[in-house]
């Protein structure tokens, strides 16, 4: 079946996350369900970037090692199937860190410095002047180049991404445009943005869904846990007394929710809604019911995989040595291309 795939799929497309924790609907909806997709059409690299994650995180690093196993069973439950897709941890893969390197030589410095969300991320992340200057590291400064090394050790020529990460990408295309205009060679291709319909999802609250914001429901939570959250959902706040007729076009999260899981029972439900037949606590209770049937074998494929630890790590060491095959056939170009010896084709 791989070696199939392998050869009707021409072009490559690379992705990754940063291993913050574990994924929510959000995530899935926004990203997961993309990649699912993606990974029949295109030969597939899927990364889990935890030195990305050290470039904010270098002064609290106890959770990367668990969150990269909590983002591999995420991934593996919501579907990308590791037969077909190479999925790796970036720190598996040193070449990587070589490109990163070979690539910050020709990056000029006013590039990194110029990047908008570099400024927006320093911003976010310190309090005052002085905790700026600390954050503001040199690793995460190159944190663009090694962005771009990501893809390009894989001649990703696709890349999945949000808007907001358009900037990002441009340097990677800016990049290799440099190197091949620099050499004299056709060597990257400028990997293009494919861009997601990422559908906004609201926290419980109303509010974007997030971690941080305590709003969220994750593909890992259990069913109780999921109804506990649903049902604490803002839904129409004009709506007081249970006999009052409610609005689906006020009701904020719930009525959201039940056009992506239960969409076949949406006349249904806004006829009881609007005619006041039934009260938002049932509205919301059978709402549960189905995102619970929804994720239920998403939640039954993670549940197994957590029971057996050493196939998460086989699945992860595989993808590494996938990947490190890859990335080391361009970083061999690389070397050569920047004249430098490959000592390890020499060994
Ligand atoms: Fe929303 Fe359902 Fe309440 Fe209507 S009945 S406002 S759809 S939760």
């Amino acid at each position: 079946m791989t070696s199939t795939l392998a050869t009707t799929r021409t072009k490559r497309i690379m992705s990754g996350m940063r291993p913050t924790g574990r994924l929510h609907l959000g995530h899935y909806f926004g990203v997961l369900i993309n990649w699912v997709r993606f990974q029949n059409e295109y030969e597939s690299f899927f990364s889990i970037v935890d030195w990305h994650a050290l470039t904010t995180k270098y002064q609290n690093v106890a959770e990367i090692k668990k969150n990269i196993f909590e983002i591999a069973l995420d991934w593996l439950a919501a579907g990308i199937d590791p037969e077909v897709s190479t999925i790796y941890v970036q720190s598996g893969v040193p070449e990587i860190a070589e490109l990163h390197l070979l690539l910050s030589m020709i990056t000029q410095q006013n590039w990194v410095e110029r990047e908008p969300t570099l400024k927006d991320m320093v911003r976010m992340l310190a309090q005052d002047e002085a905790e700026a200057r600390e954050k503001a590291t040199y690793g995460l400064l190159g944190y663009p180049v090694l962005m771009s090394a990501d893809i390009l050790a894989f001649k990703g020529e696709l890349v999945p991404v949000g808007k907001d990460q358009e900037s990002h990408l441009e340097f990677a295309r800016d990049l290799a445009r440099k190197f091949n205009n620099l050499y004299g060679v056709d060597y990257f291709p400028e990997p293009k943005p494919e861009f997601t319909s990422t559908p906004l999802l609201k926290g419980i609250d109303g509010q974007k869904m997030g971690k941080s914001y305590n709003n969220d429901i994750k593909l890992a939570d259990t069913a109780d846990d999921t109804t506990k959250q649903v049902l604490k959902m803002v839904t129409d706040r004009t709506r007081i007394a249970r006999t009052d007729p409610g609005h689906v076009d006020l009701c904020e999260v719930p009525w959201p929710m039940y056009l992506i899981f239960a969409s076949d029972i949406k006349e249904q439900v806004k006829d009881e809604c609007e005619s006041a037949a039934i009260g938002c606590v049932d509205c919301k209770k059978r709402l549960a019911a189905h995102m619970n049937d929804y994720l239920r074998p998403m939640r039954e494929r993670r549940e197994k995989l957590e029971r057996n630890p050493d196939e998460l790590m086989k699945i992860l060491e595989h993808g590494n040595m996938k990947a490190r095959k890859v990335a080391g056939q361009t970083l061999k170009g690389v070397r050569e291309i920047m004249g430098l010896i490959d000592w390890r084709g020499a060994q």
